[in-house]
């Protein structure tokens, strides 16, 4: 068959070309399979030869970052910076710090940006950053240094209009500041080159909540194509993070049961379901505690398990938002065994690949992160608009904003995942993204 002799070509060639890159070459073939059927029937996009030329990041930018700790000694750390496709708009996507990162697992995450940024229908290309530093046990000022040293290096590449970071794992607000700091210092210019800033330096409304929101939001819209509602149903959430807490606090002020948040330590249970007040102590006190969801359990009562997952906890809906790899094919099954109906995914690829066949074989909707967790992403490019104007726009317009952005996210997934009577979310949304940026290159040339 053309198209299976196509795909093995295909990963043929990159497994030359990139050994030893098994996360990257898996979100490859994953996306592969689905838009294939889509690029065979395309003259132009076959002429264009866009699929491979799809598949490969333009740049990987690679440095060392050399700095020194708090002990008067030199660290020197490995960062990166790859900038998958700028076809629709400047490189965007965020940042990660993370022992585990790697070239591989970043050029993985860059790839899957591009897709989840041509899905919001705005004006941003791929890419993902990051360094293996580890900041956990860090003094503020080792943070401090350790970005601008950081800084020092990726300056250069990246600019308002060229390539635009973000936040990630462990790269938050306070990390942003001192990146931004660094970076206005280095090119003696105010500009949107970073976004997720604070307010007060041409950061926006709604950054901060808009992952969280937008998962909900998208999860309003599976209900509704099911004729199903929010009240009542039991969600069970992982993680304890910006998008976790905000994606509970959405769920519970439309009338949702949230059940569960959990970290690496564990997982915290309240069978009457967290409420408003939980979640907005639990936003307030983050710094001053350790591990917050223990603290939680000693201030509000609610059951605290160490060392376990979500899970097992019966509900209607799941939402993992922690990490990647965080529910693997065993808690796929029980998910569905104790009856539960919904998994939108808020952390990127937070199924593993055991797990979402366990899911779509049984034909559950399942949403992938590109498609469900594309609001944060979104809400920054609605930063760098603000930015690029000088202006702030309300609370209240941008929050429609996010909403409507999860709706024709979904809209998209919808028409190009239909699937006898069922939706197949992760087909739908790589089917339409691959569209949009294959069209666009045909239109640029080679
Ligand atoms: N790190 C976030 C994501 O995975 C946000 C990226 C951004 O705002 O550029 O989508």
């Amino acid at each position: 068959m053309a198209e299976d002799a196509q795909y093995d070509a295909l990963i043929s060639w990159l497994e030359a070309c990139y050994p030893n890159e098994p996360e990257y070459l898996q979100a490859v073939k994953e996306i592969v399979k689905d838009v294939l059927p889509v690029y065979q029937v395309h003259d132009d996009f076959k002429r264009y030869d866009v699929l491979s030329r799809l598949c490969v990041p333009e740049r990987v930018i690679h440095f060392n970052v050399t700095w020194f700790n708090d002990e008067d000694e030199v660290e020197i750390h490995q960062g990166w910076r790859v900038q998958h496709s700028g076809l629709i708009g400047p490189y965007k996507g965020g940042l990660r710090f993370h022992p585990t990162v790697n070239a591989s697992i970043l050029k993985f995450l860059a790839f899957e940006q591009t897709f989840k940024n041509a899905l919001t229908g705005l004006p941003i290309g791929g890419a993902k950053g990051g360094s293996n530093f580890n900041p956990k046990g860090r003094s503020d000022n080792e943070i401090m240094r350790f970005c601008q040293a950081f800084m020092l290096e990726l300056h250069r590449h990246i600019g308002a209009n060229t390539d635009v970071p973000a936040g990630d794992i462990n790269v938050g607000g306070r990390e942003i500041g001192y990146l931004y700091g660094a970076y206005r210092r280095l090119e003696n210019r105010f500009e949107g080159a970073i976004t997720g800033k604070e307010l007060e330096f041409g950061g926006s409304h709604v950054r901060t909540e808009a992952t969280g929101y937008g998962l909900i939001f998208f999860l309003q819209c599976v209900l509704a194509t099911h004729e199903d509602t929010m009240a009542g149903k039991r969600v069970v959430i992982s993680g304890a993070g910006n998008v976790a807490l905000h994606a509970a606090q959405k769920a519970i002020q439309l009338q949702g049961q949230v059940l569960t948040l959990s970290n690496s330590r564990g997982c915290y249970v309240y069978q009457d379901g967290i409420t408003e007040q939980m979640i907005h102590w639990a936003m307030q006190e983050d710094a001053n505690h350790e591990n917050i969801l223990e603290a939680m359990q000693q201030e509000f009562g609610g059951e605290w398990h160490p060392d376990a997952v979500p899970w097992n906890t019966p509900c209607d809906i799941a939402l993992p938002c922690a990490t990647q790899n965080e529910l693997d094919a065993e808690h796929a099954k029980t998910l569905l065994k104790n009856g539960c109906k919904y998994v939108l995914e808020g952390a990127n690829m937070p199924c593993t690949e055991a797990a979402q066949t366990v899911f779509i074989d049984a034909r559950l909707p399942y949403v992938p992160g590109k498609a469900s967790n594309a609001g944060g992403v979104a809400l920054s490019s609605l930063e760098m608009s603000q930015n690029a104007n000088f202006r702030r726009t309300a609370f209240s317009t941008l929050e429609q904003d996010l909403k409507d952005i999860m709706e024709s996210i979904h809209e998209q997934c919808v028409e190009e995942g239909q699937d006898d009577g069922w939706i197949n979310y992760s087909r739908g949304a790589n089917i339409a993204a691959f569209r949009r940026l294959a069209s666009a290159m045909v239109s640029q040339g080679l």
